[in-house]
């Protein structure tokens, strides 16, 4: 058997969800188990996600964040923190990934993160509508070092690390068993809210590592696209007003 993958998607109702979720069940389903996929809502189960769920044929959680969102910045985030405190309190022993519904991921990419040792990282595309280009986001390496950063210019020297959500993940033993990993603080580690926007991932992965000298680039020379961050949500669609599934799928 391969190391446990856990995978952590942070997920809300709106009209592209089940849409979002059925593309990434099977991706899911695609790689070889032992897959563990945390999802987890906000506020209350929806019966759609959870019957979605049921159907996958990968093995999941499905839980739910109580805390009301706060701060739209907070995208996210308390529900990642949920995750985390699952599987710090159950102490799951596996390979952590943040995979959010909407991205899209290879198959090499699951592989990839099952030689992670401590941390792994490697270069996302970030498509967005409207933008004429591809930027690109995460580590330079040479092998498995990393070396440098891609990023884009504005950001270049405030950011500690140029990593996307979706572009790293880490051993799940660094959350509950401190001493192992010579963490300086036994702090919970947490994402933390009300962080400036596009520093998210940053502080969240400054707790995990000191410098790049703990970090494994991925593939070997980091030259490879494992992973696409899609910004192409249309925040304007909508149902009808009064339309409800159940009925009006019925209806005719
Ligand atoms: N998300 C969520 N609740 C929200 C906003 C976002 O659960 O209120 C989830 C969303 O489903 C996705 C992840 O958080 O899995 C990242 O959201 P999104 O892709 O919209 O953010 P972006 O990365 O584009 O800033």
């Amino acid at each position: 058997f391969g190391k446990l993958l856990i995978v952590v998607t942070p997920t809300y109702n709106r009209p592209v969800q089940a849409s979002y979720l059925t593309r990434l069940s099977h991706t899911l389903k695609l790689v070889p188990p032992p897959l563990l996929w945390i999802v987890v809502e906000m506020s209350t189960q929806s019966m759609e996600t959870a019957s979605l769920l049921r159907k996958t044929g990968v093995m999941y959680r499905h839980l739910v964040c109580k805390k009301n969102m706060t701060d739209v910045k907070d995208r996210g985030v308390h529900q990642r923190n949920t995750a985390l405190e699952h599987i710090e309190h159950h102490q799951l022993d596996g390979i952590v990934y943040f995979a959010d519904d909407d991205n899209v991921y290879t198959l090499e990419l699951f592989e990839q993160m099952r030689l992670i040792k401590r941390f792994g990282t490697w270069p996302v595309a970030m498509l967005a509508a409207g933008k004429s280009k591809t930027i690109l986001e995460g580590p330079v390496c040479n092998g498995h070092t990393v070396i440098g950063w891609h990023t884009n210019e504005k950001s270049k020297r405030l950011r500690r690390f140029h990593v996307d959500m979706s572009g790293f993940a880490f051993n799940s033993t660094i959350l509950w068993d401190p001493v192992r990993w010579h963490k300086p603080t036994t702090e919970p580690i947490r994402q933390l809210d009300n962080i400036k926007e596009g520093f998210q991932e940053t502080t969240f992965i400054e707790q995990l590592v000191e410098d790049e000298s703990q970090m494994e680039g991925l593939p070997s020379g980091c030259s490879k696209i494992m992973v696409w961050h899609l910004h192409f949500e249309a925040p304007n669609i909508m149902y009808p007003p009064g339309w409800r599934l159940q009925e009006n799928l019925n209806a005719t």
